[in-house]
Protein backbone atom coordinates (compact mmCIF):
# COMPACT_ATOMS: atom_id res chain seq x y z
CA UNK A 1 0.00 0.00 0.00
CA UNK A 2 1.75 3.48 -0.70
CA UNK A 3 2.00 6.15 1.89
CA UNK A 4 0.97 8.53 -0.38
CA UNK A 5 -2.35 10.53 -0.43
CA UNK A 6 -3.08 10.50 -4.04
CA UNK A 7 -4.56 13.10 -6.36
CA UNK A 8 -7.00 10.12 -7.77
CA UNK A 9 -7.93 6.84 -5.36
CA UNK A 10 -9.47 5.81 -8.44
CA UNK A 11 -6.92 5.38 -10.57
CA UNK A 12 -3.36 3.40 -10.48
CA UNK A 13 -0.71 5.88 -10.94
CA UNK A 14 2.57 4.21 -12.57
CA UNK A 15 5.45 4.73 -11.11
CA UNK A 16 7.86 6.63 -12.85
CA UNK A 17 11.80 5.39 -13.18
CA UNK A 18 12.69 8.84 -15.77
CA UNK A 19 11.96 10.69 -18.12
CA UNK A 20 14.33 12.44 -20.61
CA UNK A 21 13.01 14.67 -23.85
CA UNK A 22 9.29 13.87 -24.90
CA UNK A 23 9.26 10.51 -23.15
CA UNK A 24 8.64 9.23 -19.46
CA UNK A 25 9.60 6.15 -18.38
CA UNK A 26 8.14 3.88 -16.12
CA UNK A 27 9.87 1.30 -13.56
CA UNK A 28 8.46 -1.34 -15.88
CA UNK A 29 10.09 -0.32 -18.83
CA UNK A 30 6.67 1.53 -20.27
CA UNK A 31 7.26 4.87 -22.57
CA UNK A 32 5.18 7.68 -22.60
CA UNK A 33 5.44 10.42 -25.11
CA UNK A 34 4.66 13.08 -23.14
CA UNK A 35 1.79 15.04 -25.11
CA UNK A 36 0.76 17.08 -22.72
CA UNK A 37 3.86 18.38 -21.30
CA UNK A 38 2.65 17.28 -18.18
CA UNK A 39 0.15 19.66 -17.51
CA UNK A 40 1.65 22.11 -19.80
CA UNK A 41 4.66 22.54 -17.51
CA UNK A 42 7.82 21.43 -19.80
CA UNK A 43 9.25 23.17 -22.30
CA UNK A 44 12.50 22.19 -22.72
CA UNK A 45 12.11 19.31 -22.10
CA UNK A 46 12.43 16.00 -19.55
CA UNK A 47 16.11 15.32 -18.32
CA UNK A 48 18.27 18.71 -18.97
CA UNK A 49 21.12 17.18 -16.08
CA UNK A 50 22.86 20.36 -16.78
CA UNK A 51 20.21 22.07 -14.76
CA UNK A 52 21.60 20.42 -11.98
CA UNK A 53 24.55 20.31 -12.43
CA UNK A 54 24.89 23.87 -12.88
CA UNK A 55 22.50 23.90 -9.44
CA UNK A 56 25.58 21.75 -7.34
CA UNK A 57 27.77 24.50 -8.01
CA UNK A 58 25.88 27.51 -6.58
CA UNK A 59 23.33 25.67 -3.95
CA UNK A 60 26.33 25.34 -1.99
CA UNK A 61 26.69 28.80 -1.57
CA UNK A 62 23.51 29.47 -0.18
CA UNK A 63 20.49 27.41 -0.28
CA UNK A 64 17.39 30.00 0.74
CA UNK A 65 17.19 33.43 1.47
CA UNK A 66 13.91 35.34 3.25
CA UNK A 67 13.50 37.90 0.33
CA UNK A 68 11.18 40.31 3.03
CA UNK A 69 15.05 40.99 4.35
CA UNK A 70 17.51 40.33 1.41
CA UNK A 71 17.35 40.02 -2.20
CA UNK A 72 19.63 37.67 -4.31
CA UNK A 73 21.26 37.59 -7.44
CA UNK A 74 19.45 35.20 -8.55
CA UNK A 75 15.92 36.81 -8.61
CA UNK A 76 17.76 39.55 -9.33
CA UNK A 77 19.41 37.84 -12.51
CA UNK A 78 15.62 36.29 -13.34
CA UNK A 79 14.10 39.29 -12.90
CA UNK A 80 16.10 41.31 -16.02
CA UNK A 81 15.78 38.11 -17.98
CA UNK A 82 11.81 37.88 -17.65
CA UNK A 83 11.55 41.48 -18.47
CA UNK A 84 13.72 41.14 -21.47
CA UNK A 85 11.51 39.17 -22.87
CA UNK A 86 8.57 40.80 -21.67
CA UNK A 87 5.90 43.45 -22.91
CA UNK A 88 6.79 47.06 -23.06
CA UNK A 89 6.03 49.09 -19.71
CA UNK A 90 6.60 45.59 -17.26
CA UNK A 91 9.20 46.75 -15.22
CA UNK A 92 9.24 44.59 -11.87
CA UNK A 93 9.27 40.62 -11.41
CA UNK A 94 7.59 39.58 -8.24
CA UNK A 95 8.64 35.50 -7.41
CA UNK A 96 6.30 32.94 -5.83
CA UNK A 97 6.34 28.87 -6.43
CA UNK A 98 4.07 28.38 -8.83
CA UNK A 99 0.43 29.64 -10.87
CA UNK A 100 -2.21 29.96 -8.02
CA UNK A 101 0.42 31.54 -6.19
CA UNK A 102 0.59 34.31 -8.62
CA UNK A 103 -2.70 34.74 -9.60
CA UNK A 104 -3.73 35.11 -5.64
CA UNK A 105 -0.44 37.34 -5.56
CA UNK A 106 -1.89 39.89 -8.91
CA UNK A 107 -5.28 40.06 -7.52
CA UNK A 108 -3.67 41.45 -4.12
CA UNK A 109 -1.37 43.41 -5.15
CA UNK A 110 -4.38 44.95 -7.68
CA UNK A 111 -6.63 45.46 -4.31
CA UNK A 112 -3.65 47.18 -2.45
CA UNK A 113 -3.03 49.18 -5.10
CA UNK A 114 -6.39 51.34 -5.34
CA UNK A 115 -6.67 51.43 -1.45
CA UNK A 116 -3.57 52.93 -1.64
CA UNK A 117 -4.53 55.54 -4.37
CA UNK A 118 -7.66 56.36 -1.99
CA UNK A 119 -9.87 54.27 -3.87
CA UNK A 120 -11.24 51.19 -1.38
CA UNK A 121 -14.32 51.04 -2.68
CA UNK A 122 -12.70 48.88 -5.77
CA UNK A 123 -12.90 45.43 -4.59
CA UNK A 124 -14.89 43.50 -6.71
CA UNK A 125 -12.93 40.99 -9.48
CA UNK A 126 -14.20 40.18 -13.00
CA UNK A 127 -13.25 36.47 -14.93
CA UNK A 128 -14.56 34.47 -17.39
CA UNK A 129 -16.66 31.67 -17.61
CA UNK A 130 -15.15 28.52 -18.48
CA UNK A 131 -12.01 29.75 -17.44
CA UNK A 132 -8.92 28.38 -14.97
CA UNK A 133 -6.61 30.25 -12.71
CA UNK A 134 -6.19 27.79 -9.67
CA UNK A 135 -7.08 25.94 -6.50
CA UNK A 136 -6.54 28.11 -4.13
CA UNK A 137 -10.01 29.68 -2.15
CA UNK A 138 -9.59 32.96 -4.39
CA UNK A 139 -8.16 31.40 -7.75
CA UNK A 140 -10.97 28.72 -7.59
CA UNK A 141 -13.40 31.55 -7.18
CA UNK A 142 -11.82 33.49 -10.57
CA UNK A 143 -12.14 30.01 -12.29
CA UNK A 144 -15.38 29.52 -14.30
CA UNK A 145 -15.40 26.06 -14.28
CA UNK A 146 -18.55 25.15 -12.19
CA UNK A 147 -17.67 21.08 -11.56
CA UNK A 148 -14.36 21.96 -10.25
CA UNK A 149 -15.81 24.88 -7.84
CA UNK A 150 -19.11 22.93 -6.70
CA UNK A 151 -17.46 21.31 -3.71
CA UNK A 152 -16.26 24.60 -2.21
CA UNK A 153 -19.31 26.72 -3.17
CA UNK A 154 -19.56 28.16 0.34
CA UNK A 155 -16.10 29.54 0.08
CA UNK A 156 -16.09 30.87 -3.48
CA UNK A 157 -15.76 34.58 -3.11
CA UNK A 158 -17.98 37.25 -5.02
CA UNK A 159 -16.12 37.00 -8.70
CA UNK A 160 -18.16 38.47 -11.43
CA UNK A 161 -18.09 36.59 -14.54
CA UNK A 162 -18.51 37.28 -18.14
CA UNK A 163 -18.97 35.27 -20.95
CA UNK A 164 -15.50 33.98 -22.63
CA UNK A 165 -15.64 34.57 -26.48
CA UNK A 166 -16.25 30.84 -27.12
CA UNK A 167 -17.03 31.34 -30.69
CA UNK A 168 -17.60 27.92 -31.72
CA UNK A 169 -20.40 27.72 -29.07
CA UNK A 170 -21.63 31.68 -29.12
CA UNK A 171 -25.23 31.15 -28.32
CA UNK A 172 -25.38 34.68 -30.03
CA UNK A 173 -23.16 34.70 -33.25
CA UNK A 174 -23.81 31.25 -33.55
CA UNK A 175 -20.30 30.12 -34.25
CA UNK A 176 -20.05 32.15 -37.62
CA UNK A 177 -18.81 35.72 -36.68
CA UNK A 178 -16.48 36.42 -34.21
CA UNK A 179 -17.72 37.05 -30.51
CA UNK A 180 -16.03 40.34 -29.61
CA UNK A 181 -18.50 42.74 -30.15
CA UNK A 182 -21.26 40.81 -27.81
CA UNK A 183 -18.24 39.89 -25.45
CA UNK A 184 -17.26 43.20 -24.97
CA UNK A 185 -20.76 44.92 -24.70
CA UNK A 186 -21.30 42.52 -21.91
CA UNK A 187 -18.23 43.41 -20.13
CA UNK A 188 -19.22 46.89 -20.25
CA UNK A 189 -22.87 45.95 -18.97
CA UNK A 190 -21.26 44.45 -15.92
CA UNK A 191 -19.08 47.05 -15.69
CA UNK A 192 -22.24 49.65 -15.27
CA UNK A 193 -24.28 47.34 -13.65
CA UNK A 194 -21.53 46.47 -11.02
CA UNK A 195 -20.57 50.11 -10.52
CA UNK A 196 -17.53 51.13 -11.92
CA UNK A 197 -15.59 52.16 -8.65
CA UNK A 198 -16.53 48.73 -7.10
CA UNK A 199 -14.66 47.33 -9.37
CA UNK A 200 -10.75 46.23 -8.62
CA UNK A 201 -9.34 44.00 -11.72
CA UNK A 202 -10.26 42.09 -14.91
CA UNK A 203 -8.85 38.89 -14.69
CA UNK A 204 -8.33 36.53 -18.35
CA UNK A 205 -6.52 33.85 -19.66
CA UNK A 206 -5.02 35.33 -22.93
CA UNK A 207 -6.20 31.91 -24.75
CA UNK A 208 -8.42 29.79 -22.24
CA UNK A 209 -6.33 26.37 -21.48
CA UNK A 210 -7.18 23.50 -19.63
CA UNK A 211 -11.00 24.23 -19.15
CA UNK A 212 -12.17 25.11 -22.76
CA UNK A 213 -8.55 23.78 -24.29
CA UNK A 214 -7.64 26.61 -26.13
CA UNK A 215 -10.72 29.19 -26.56
CA UNK A 216 -8.77 32.14 -28.76
CA UNK A 217 -10.68 35.52 -28.54
CA UNK A 218 -10.84 37.45 -31.82
CA UNK A 219 -8.11 40.12 -32.82
CA UNK A 220 -9.81 42.64 -31.44
CA UNK A 221 -10.88 41.63 -28.59
CA UNK A 222 -7.91 42.56 -26.07
CA UNK A 223 -7.43 45.82 -27.35
CA UNK A 224 -11.27 46.63 -26.20
CA UNK A 225 -10.68 45.21 -23.55
CA UNK A 226 -7.60 47.12 -22.55
CA UNK A 227 -9.62 50.11 -23.61
CA UNK A 228 -12.83 49.83 -21.12
CA UNK A 229 -10.44 48.84 -18.46
CA UNK A 230 -8.79 52.17 -18.99
CA UNK A 231 -11.79 54.07 -19.27
CA UNK A 232 -13.30 52.73 -15.88
CA UNK A 233 -9.92 52.85 -13.74
CA UNK A 234 -10.19 48.78 -13.94
CA UNK A 235 -6.82 46.84 -14.05
CA UNK A 236 -6.50 43.92 -16.72
CA UNK A 237 -4.42 40.92 -15.49
CA UNK A 238 -3.54 38.26 -18.16
CA UNK A 239 -3.19 34.81 -16.79
CA UNK A 240 -0.61 33.16 -18.91
CA UNK A 241 0.25 30.73 -16.11
CA UNK A 242 0.20 27.95 -19.36
CA UNK A 243 0.05 29.88 -22.42
CA UNK A 244 3.28 32.27 -21.56
CA UNK A 245 6.81 31.61 -21.86
CA UNK A 246 7.03 29.92 -25.69
CA UNK A 247 4.13 27.76 -26.02
CA UNK A 248 2.43 29.78 -28.60
CA UNK A 249 5.43 30.57 -30.59
CA UNK A 250 6.41 33.84 -28.68
CA UNK A 251 7.44 34.87 -25.01
CA UNK A 252 3.96 35.92 -23.89
CA UNK A 253 0.44 35.27 -26.11
CA UNK A 254 -0.97 38.59 -25.39
CA UNK A 255 1.42 39.78 -27.95
CA UNK A 256 -0.07 38.73 -31.07
CA UNK A 257 -2.65 41.31 -29.94
CA UNK A 258 -0.56 44.10 -29.40
CA UNK A 259 -1.82 45.40 -25.79
CA UNK A 260 0.18 45.68 -22.85
CA UNK A 261 -1.96 44.03 -19.76
CA UNK A 262 -1.25 45.68 -16.30
CA UNK A 263 0.15 42.74 -14.96
CA UNK A 264 0.77 39.16 -16.49
CA UNK A 265 1.18 35.56 -14.40
CA UNK A 266 3.18 33.30 -15.14
CA UNK A 267 3.94 29.53 -13.90
CA UNK A 268 4.59 26.32 -15.45
CA UNK A 269 7.03 26.52 -18.40
CA UNK A 270 9.45 29.33 -16.46
CA UNK A 271 10.80 26.09 -14.06
CA UNK A 272 9.88 24.23 -16.63
CA UNK A 273 9.18 21.58 -13.89
CA UNK A 274 12.79 21.55 -12.47
CA UNK A 275 11.89 23.77 -9.84
CA UNK A 276 8.48 24.94 -8.41
CA UNK A 277 8.24 28.71 -10.14
CA UNK A 278 5.61 30.98 -10.19
CA UNK A 279 5.87 35.23 -11.29
CA UNK A 280 4.00 38.06 -11.32
CA UNK A 281 5.09 40.79 -13.78
CA UNK A 282 4.27 43.86 -12.98
CA UNK A 283 3.74 47.05 -15.23
CA UNK A 284 5.15 50.13 -14.49
CA UNK A 285 2.32 51.90 -14.04
CA UNK A 286 1.83 49.41 -10.63
CA UNK A 287 5.38 49.16 -9.53
CA UNK A 288 6.64 52.85 -9.95
CA UNK A 289 3.86 53.86 -7.82
CA UNK A 290 4.98 51.32 -5.05
CA UNK A 291 8.22 51.88 -5.23
CA UNK A 292 8.23 55.93 -6.21
CA UNK A 293 6.06 55.87 -3.06
CA UNK A 294 7.94 53.49 -0.61
CA UNK A 295 5.28 50.98 0.26
CA UNK A 296 5.23 48.09 1.40
CA UNK A 297 3.53 45.17 -0.40
CA UNK A 298 1.55 43.46 2.38
CA UNK A 299 2.25 39.96 1.35
CA UNK A 300 5.06 37.58 1.14
CA UNK A 301 4.64 33.44 0.92
CA UNK A 302 7.99 32.47 3.08
CA UNK A 303 9.36 30.84 -0.46
CA UNK A 304 8.96 33.90 -2.66
CA UNK A 305 11.38 34.49 -4.68
CA UNK A 306 12.95 30.83 -3.17
CA UNK A 307 17.06 31.04 -4.49
CA UNK A 308 17.16 27.78 -5.94
CA UNK A 309 14.20 28.03 -7.80
CA UNK A 310 15.04 31.58 -9.36
CA UNK A 311 18.93 30.46 -10.14
CA UNK A 312 16.61 27.02 -12.29
CA UNK A 313 14.77 29.75 -13.32
CA UNK A 314 17.57 31.20 -15.23
CA UNK A 315 19.15 28.52 -16.07
CA UNK A 316 15.96 27.57 -17.87
CA UNK A 317 15.79 31.30 -19.68
CA UNK A 318 19.61 30.90 -20.87
CA UNK A 319 18.62 27.57 -22.96
CA UNK A 320 14.96 28.65 -24.25
CA UNK A 321 17.31 31.73 -25.45
CA UNK A 322 19.89 29.49 -26.80
CA UNK A 323 18.00 27.33 -28.33
CA UNK A 324 15.38 29.55 -30.03
CA UNK A 325 12.14 28.04 -27.44
CA UNK A 326 10.61 31.26 -27.32
CA UNK A 327 10.01 31.20 -30.94
CA UNK A 328 10.17 27.53 -31.84
CA UNK A 329 6.68 26.52 -30.78
CA UNK A 330 5.35 28.64 -33.65
CA UNK A 331 6.95 26.82 -36.24
CA UNK A 332 7.06 23.07 -34.94
CA UNK A 333 3.41 23.63 -33.88
CA UNK A 334 2.34 24.91 -37.28
CA UNK A 335 3.68 21.49 -38.53
CA UNK A 336 0.93 20.05 -34.95
CA UNK A 337 -1.86 21.80 -36.92
CA UNK A 338 -0.99 20.54 -39.92
CA UNK A 339 -1.52 17.03 -38.98
CA UNK A 340 -4.30 17.55 -36.38
CA UNK A 341 -6.52 19.65 -39.59
CA UNK A 342 -5.79 16.34 -41.61
CA UNK A 343 -7.33 14.22 -38.36
CA UNK A 344 -10.69 16.57 -38.63
CA UNK A 345 -10.52 16.29 -42.44
CA UNK A 346 -10.74 12.23 -41.77
CA UNK A 347 -12.93 12.45 -38.52
CA UNK A 348 -16.26 14.03 -38.54
CA UNK A 349 -16.22 13.73 -34.38
CA UNK A 350 -13.47 16.49 -34.20
CA UNK A 351 -15.94 19.26 -34.53
CA UNK A 352 -13.20 21.98 -33.83
CA UNK A 353 -9.62 22.81 -33.54
CA UNK A 354 -8.19 25.50 -31.85
CA UNK A 355 -4.90 27.18 -30.32
CA UNK A 356 -1.93 28.27 -30.98
CA UNK A 357 1.74 26.91 -31.39
CA UNK A 358 2.26 24.29 -29.45
CA UNK A 359 -1.45 24.04 -27.89
CA UNK A 360 -3.92 22.20 -29.45
CA UNK A 361 -7.37 21.87 -28.36
CA UNK A 362 -9.76 19.48 -29.60
CA UNK A 363 -13.65 19.30 -29.45
CA UNK A 364 -15.41 16.69 -30.15
CA UNK A 365 -19.26 16.34 -31.90
CA UNK A 366 -21.83 13.37 -32.33
CA UNK A 367 -22.64 15.97 -35.00
CA UNK A 368 -20.61 17.94 -36.96
CA UNK A 369 -23.59 20.15 -38.84
CA UNK A 370 -25.43 21.16 -35.24
CA UNK A 371 -22.45 21.05 -33.22
CA UNK A 372 -24.60 18.85 -31.10
CA UNK A 373 -21.99 17.38 -28.22
CA UNK A 374 -21.58 13.33 -27.05
CA UNK A 375 -24.10 12.35 -24.19
CA UNK A 376 -22.17 12.89 -21.10
CA UNK A 377 -22.72 9.12 -20.68
CA UNK A 378 -20.49 8.19 -23.34
CA UNK A 379 -17.71 9.48 -21.64
CA UNK A 380 -16.21 10.57 -25.21
CA UNK A 381 -12.91 12.78 -23.64
CA UNK A 382 -12.58 9.83 -20.51
CA UNK A 383 -12.58 7.00 -23.06
CA UNK A 384 -10.14 8.93 -25.70
CA UNK A 385 -7.52 9.43 -22.72
CA UNK A 386 -7.43 6.56 -21.95
CA UNK A 387 -6.96 4.95 -25.20
CA UNK A 388 -4.38 7.01 -25.89
CA UNK A 389 -2.24 6.19 -22.92
CA UNK A 390 -2.95 2.30 -23.67
CA UNK A 391 -0.98 3.32 -26.85
CA UNK A 392 1.88 4.95 -25.20
CA UNK A 393 0.40 8.90 -25.79
CA UNK A 394 -0.72 11.53 -22.72
CA UNK A 395 -2.97 13.56 -23.87
CA UNK A 396 -4.82 16.24 -21.41
CA UNK A 397 -8.54 15.72 -20.75
CA UNK A 398 -10.92 13.52 -18.84
CA UNK A 399 -10.70 14.23 -15.55
CA UNK A 400 -12.91 12.39 -13.69
CA UNK A 401 -16.41 13.98 -12.99
CA UNK A 402 -15.84 17.13 -14.62
CA UNK A 403 -18.43 18.87 -16.54
CA UNK A 404 -17.69 18.78 -19.64
CA UNK A 405 -21.69 20.31 -20.36
CA UNK A 406 -22.92 22.14 -23.17
CA UNK A 407 -19.13 22.87 -24.21
CA UNK A 408 -18.68 19.14 -24.99
CA UNK A 409 -16.26 16.71 -25.03
CA UNK A 410 -12.70 18.13 -25.91
CA UNK A 411 -8.62 17.35 -25.20
CA UNK A 412 -5.40 19.73 -24.91
CA UNK A 413 -2.43 18.71 -26.38
CA UNK A 414 0.48 20.88 -25.29
CA UNK A 415 3.89 18.82 -25.81
CA UNK A 416 7.33 20.19 -24.71
CA UNK A 417 8.65 22.70 -26.88
CA UNK A 418 11.55 20.50 -28.22
CA UNK A 419 8.94 18.10 -29.69
CA UNK A 420 10.12 16.86 -33.35
CA UNK A 421 8.03 16.26 -36.44
CA UNK A 422 8.64 12.54 -35.89
CA UNK A 423 7.31 12.52 -32.43
CA UNK A 424 4.37 14.47 -33.50
CA UNK A 425 3.77 11.69 -36.34
CA UNK A 426 3.49 9.42 -33.42
CA UNK A 427 1.09 11.59 -31.29
CA UNK A 428 -1.49 11.93 -34.05
CA UNK A 429 -0.95 8.23 -35.47
CA UNK A 430 -2.20 7.01 -32.35
CA UNK A 431 -4.91 9.67 -32.28
CA UNK A 432 -5.90 8.40 -35.69
CA UNK A 433 -6.06 5.21 -34.13
CA UNK A 434 -8.58 6.21 -31.28
CA UNK A 435 -10.71 8.50 -33.61
CA UNK A 436 -11.22 5.50 -35.31
CA UNK A 437 -12.08 3.31 -32.84
CA UNK A 438 -14.38 5.51 -31.70
CA UNK A 439 -16.12 7.09 -34.38
N1 LIG B 1 -3.67 29.51 -14.43
C1 LIG B 1 -3.72 28.70 -15.49
C2 LIG B 1 -4.12 29.28 -16.81
C3 LIG B 1 -3.40 27.35 -15.38
O1 LIG B 1 -3.47 26.56 -16.46
C4 LIG B 1 -3.03 26.85 -14.12
C5 LIG B 1 -2.69 25.42 -13.95
O2 LIG B 1 -3.05 24.58 -14.72
C6 LIG B 1 -2.99 27.73 -13.02
C7 LIG B 1 -3.30 29.05 -13.22
C8 LIG B 1 -2.61 27.24 -11.65
O3 LIG B 1 -1.24 26.98 -11.60
P1 LIG B 1 -0.64 26.01 -10.48
O4 LIG B 1 -1.23 24.66 -10.71
O5 LIG B 1 0.85 26.08 -10.74
O6 LIG B 1 -0.99 26.58 -9.16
Amino acid sequence: MSGVFSRDFAAEMPLVDHAEGVWIQTVDGQRYLDGMGSAGVIGIGHGRTEIYEALAGQGTKVSYVYTASFTHPWQEELSKSMLSVAPEGMSAVYFVSGGSEANETALKLARQYHVERGEPTRHKMLARWQSYHGVTIATLSLSGRTSWRAPYDPYMLPVVHVSPPYNYRCTICGGEGDCTDHCIEELERTILLEGPETISCFFAETIIGTTASGVTPGPDYYRRVRELCDRYGILFICDEVLMGYGRVGRPFAIEDWGITPDMITCGKAIGSGYAPLGAVIVSEKIAGFFREGRRRFVHGFTYSGHAMSCFVGQKVFEIMKREDLFRRPGRIGAYLHERLGALQQRHEMIGDLRGRGLYAGLEFVADRQSRAPFAPEQQITTRLVSMMRERGVIVGGGVPGANYGKGGDHIQISPPFIITEAEIDTLTGALDEVLTVLG
